[in-house]
């Protein structure tokens, strides 16, 4: 991890390049908003973009969560371990960050698909950074409230269950951006595509419903993606749907 990881890509909003996965900080003042956390393997590297921008992980007043995949919750509970930092997602994300269940591709799903381009490499870094490794974040709680939250960017939850039961977007009005977590994605090392698109649909819990929860985004007012896998696109959310749907 260095500085040119971290990249400023609206005012306050910082997207840290994780190599495979993106994790971002919401800075106000000296008080950040951490949004998703890395795989395992990248716990150090999500302190380190921390303290390349100048701040300490005491800084970071919650952990937000998208969902709780392997690869967006790995430095959760260190954080929480040195740093006491709070964890949040939706209410019905929470039971799956507890790891009550797992709604993860499996070793075997990914086997399956490994005829794919780019399927294998992908897994085999993922292996490496502990994307295999039973993660979960106990102590993680839902939302403190409704509506914008308390937060450091003043982020807003927006439901979009789907690649998850309790996936969350997260609407940031003040830049007109939003961070889609894996609900919508502009690249990833297993899409021969860039731009705004779908991941492939084995790595959903429930396709379906992650195509009808491209409504939501659509309405927001955001000329800003910022995704979970991918680089950040520019241009009306509606616009980024609608290349993610054809
Ligand atoms: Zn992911």
């Amino acid at each position: 991890m260095n500085r040119s990881d971290v990249h400023q890509v609206a005012d306050g909003v910082f997207r840290v390049d994780g190599g495979i996965v993106n994790w971002y900080l919401l800075r106000d003042g000296r008080d950040l908003t951490l949004v998703d956390a890395g795989y395992p393997g990248n716990a150090g590297d999500v302190e380190s973009s921390i303290r390349l921008l100048g701040h300490d992980p005491r800084d970071v007043r919650a952990l937000l969560v998208t969902h709780a995949h392997a690869d967006h919750i790995g430095a959760a509970g260190p954080l929480h371990a040195q740093y006491d930092t709070p964890a949040y997602c939706s209410a019905a994300e929470v039971p799956h960050a507890h790891r009550e269940f797992l709604e993860q591709v499996t070793p075997v799903q990914v086997l399956a698909n490994a005829w794919r381009p780019g399927v294998l490499p992908w897994a085999l870094r993922a292996i490496r950074l502990g994307g295999t490794t039973p993660t979960a974040v106990p102590h993680a709680q839902p939302f403190p409230g409704t509506g914008p939250l308390d937060l450091p960017g003043g982020p807003v939850p927006v439901p979009t269950p789907g690649h998850t039961r309790g996936h969350s977007a997260f609407h940031l009005p003040s830049v007109g951006a939003v961070l889609t977590g894996d609900g919508l994605v502009t690249g990833h090392p297993t899409s021969r595509r860039t731009g705004p698109q779908l991941l492939p649909g084995f790595f959903d819990h429930d396709r379906p419903a992650t195509v009808a929860t491209l409504a939501p985004l659509a309405g927001l007012d955001a000329e800003l993606v910022l995704p979970g896998h991918g680089e950040p696109w520019h241009g009306p959310v509606a616009d980024a749907v609608a290349a993610a749907r054809s």
